[in-house]
C-alpha cells in the first residue's frame, strides 16, 4: 500500500524556513509584503484569501489586502496595481482569481510587475521558466515538485504524465518536470485512449476538478500519484480526483485531499515572497 505523502507536514517544515528567511530579513531592516487585492464577495475566494492573511501573519510576513467592490473598473483596478508596484513595502502583489467578465485578467496579470508577481503568472515569468532561467514559479505546480523531492522521488529519465492542460497547473507542472529532466507527457480532455498513456507513468499528476477521476486502472503497479484536484462531493466533503482507497493499494506514493497539495500552494507562495524581498534588498545593497 502506498506511502501517503503529507502536504501538510511538509508545508509546515517548509514555512518554518521560510520564516527563519524572513526573520533574517528582518534583522537587515526589511519585512517581506504581499499586497492582496480580493475582487467582490465569492466565498471560496474569499476564504483562500483568508487562508493566505494566516499563513503570512505565521511566517513574518507583513500582508494587506484590499477587498474592492464588484463594481471596480478595470482602470481603477490597473491603478491600484500601479501603486504597488511602486510601494517600497510589497515585495509581492496577488489578485484573487476569477475575476468579473468586465475586467481583463490578462491585463491585470501583464500589469504586475514580474518582479513583484509572487504568483508566477506574468507572461514573462512563464517565459523564463520555459527556457530555464531564474522566474518566480507558479505556486501549485513548485509545491508539488517540492513533495515529489522531498521523497526522493527520482524525476530524471522518468516519465511523467499530466491530465490538465490549465495555464495554472498541468501546463507548468510539466514544464518544471521537464526542467528536471523528465519525459514528460500530457493528457487533456481531447486525448484518445488514455489509459494506454496513464499506464505508462513513473509519476501521474491528476489535475482535473472531477470526482473520482482516476482510479487503480489508469495507473501500473508502484507509479506516484499525485492529485491536485479539489471538488466538493455530495455529502460537501473536500475530495480529489482520485479514488483514494482504490489508488493507494497500487501506487508506491500518494497525495491526499485535504492535506496533499493545497498545503504546498499557500506555502510556495510565502516562499516567492521572502525571495522577492531577498531580491530587491541585494539589488539595492548591490
Ligand atoms: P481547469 O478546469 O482549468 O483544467 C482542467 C483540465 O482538465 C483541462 O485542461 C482539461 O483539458 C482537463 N480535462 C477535463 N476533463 C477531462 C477529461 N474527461 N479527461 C481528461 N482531461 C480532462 O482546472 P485547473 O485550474 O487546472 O484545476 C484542476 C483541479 O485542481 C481543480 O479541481 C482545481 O480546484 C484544483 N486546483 C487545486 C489547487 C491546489 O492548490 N491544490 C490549485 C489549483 C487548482
Amino acid at each position: 500500500s502506498a506511502e501517503i505523502i503529507s502536504g501538510k507536514e511538509l508545508a509546515a517544515q517548509t514555512r518554518l524556513e521560510v520564516k527563519e528567511a524572513a526573520e533574517k530579513l528582518a534583522a537587515r531592516g526589511v519585512i517581506p509584503g504581499l499586497a492582496v487585492i480580493l475582487v467582490g464577495e465569492d466565498p471560496a475566494s474569499s476564504s483562500y484569501v483568508r487562508g493566505k492573511e494566516k499563513a503570512c501573519r505565521e511566517a513574518g510576513i507583513h500582508s494587506e489586502v484590499d477587498r474592492v467592490s464588484v463594481q471596480i473598473t478595470e482602470q481603477e483596478l490597473l491603478k491600484k496595481i500601479d501603486k504597488l508596484n511602486k510601494n517600497e513595502n510589497i515585495h509581492g502583489i496577488l489578485v484573487q482569481l476569477p475575476l468579473p467578465e468586465h475586467i481583463s485578467e490578462d491585463k491585470i496579470i501583464e500589469t504586475i510587475s514580474p518582479d513583484k508577481d509572487v504568483d508566477g503568472f506574468h507572461p514573462i515569468n512563464i517565459g523564463r521558466m520555459m527556457i530555464g532561467k531564474e522566474s518566480f514559479l507558479p505556486c501549485t505546480p513548485f509545491g508539488i515538485v517540492h513533495m515529489l523531492k522531498s521523497k526522493n522521488i527520482k524525476l530524471e529519465g522518468s516519465h511523467a504524465v499530466i491530465i490538465g492542460r490549465s495555464n495554472i497547473v498541468g501546463k507548468p507542472v510539466g514544464q518544471l518536470l521537464l526542467n528536471e529532466n523528465a519525459t514528460v507527457t500530457y493528457c487533456h480532455s481531447r486525448t484518445r485512449n488514455m489509459k494506454e498513456i496513464t499506464r505508462q507513468a513513473d509519476i501521474l499528476i491528476v489535475a482535473v476538478g472531477i470526482e473520482n477521476f482516476l482510479d487503480s486502472t489508469f495507473i501500473k503497479k508502484d507509479a506516484v500519484v499525485i492529485d491536485v484536484g479539489i471538488n466538493r462531493n455530495t455529502e460537501g466533503k473536500l475530495v480529489g480526483d482520485v479514488n483514494f482507497t482504490d489508488v493507494k493499494e497500487k501506487a508506491s506514493f500518494l497525495t491526499p485531499v485535504p492535506g496533499g497539495v493545497g498545503p504546498m500552494t499557500i506555502t510556495m507562495l510565502l516562499y516567492n515572497t521572502v525571495n522577492s524581498a531577498e531580491k530587491s534588498l541585494n539589488r539595492k545593497q548591490g
